[in-house]
């Protein structure tokens, strides 16, 4: 067990890890101790898995073992870089080789990161938040801020301005979804499955109910409204005003 020091605050957006690895024992214990500090992990045993789930899921960050049953984690590595919609996703390799050679081949495919195996668990978690950090700050950080408004994770409170904003559970969410992807159009589906999650019996019409309380929320008087609709397409928040 590592320290408890949390990397994710409880009831926010977690950051999703993927974890690739055919060593059911090592698994388990990655998925633990991942959960254990707030992540969101996702498993998969073998290659032919991963592209599936990384469509699905969007993950923020792969742990990739490097030996695997039929394709090997280089190959998986390499497919995703080979993708513009995957190429971006932080790679950790997992590796019980551990000579140079392998390491700068490892490195060289894309990984952004290499674990030999054994490796020490606070080693690995610490790696995994390093990158994260650079790769995804939005998703880690305590608070996010776009334009005047402010949304602190750990505190649960929503500023515009000086003003408190005072939202529900699920408009929170919701403000906390379009925080971390500001000026790109999120079609309803993909705000369904961010907030709502993707088993969730909802349907889109709830999302344009949400989205309108937390417009009442977000816009008093004379201020601007951050959220826009694009219509046939779904909403951006916080773009620059022209
Ligand atoms: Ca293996």
């Amino acid at each position: 067990m590592i320290d408890a020091r949390l990397d994710v605050i409880p009831g926010a957006l977690a950051a999703k890890v993927l974890v690739v690895e055919d060593e059911a024992a090592l698994a388990e214990l990655l998925r633990y101790n991942l959960e254990a500090a707030g992540y969101t992990v996702l498993y998969a045993a073998s290659g032919e898995d991963v592209e599936v789930l990384v469509a699905e899921e969007a993950p923020d960050l792969i742990l990739l073992d490097w030996m695997l049953p039929e394709t090997s984690g280089i190959e998986i590595c390499r497919r995703l870089r080979a993708r513009a919609d995957t190429r971006h996703i932080p790679i950790i390799m997992l590796t019980a080789r551990s000579e140079e050679a392998d390491r700068i081949r490892g490195l060289s495919t894309g990984a952004d990161d290499y674990v030999v195996k054994p490796f020490s668990l606070p080693e690995l978690m610490a790696r995994v938040r390093a990158l994260l950090r650079r790769a995804a700050p939005e998703r880690i950080a305590e608070v996010l801020s776009v334009g005047d408004i402010e949304l602190d994770r750990a505190a649960h409170r929503v500023l515009r301005g000086k003003r408190e904003v005072r939202l529900g559970p699920t408009e929170f969410r919701l403000l906390e979804y379009f925080m971390q992807s500001p000026g790109r159009v999120l079609s309803r589906g993909q705000i369904l499955d961010g907030v709502w999650g993707r088993n969730a019996y909802v349907d889109e019409r709830t999302v344009d109910v949400h989205i309108g309380r937390l417009r009442k929320a977000l816009v008093r008087a004379k201020e601007s409204d951050p959220i826009r609709t694009v219509r046939g397409a779904g909403y951006v928040f916080g773009e620059r005003s022209a």
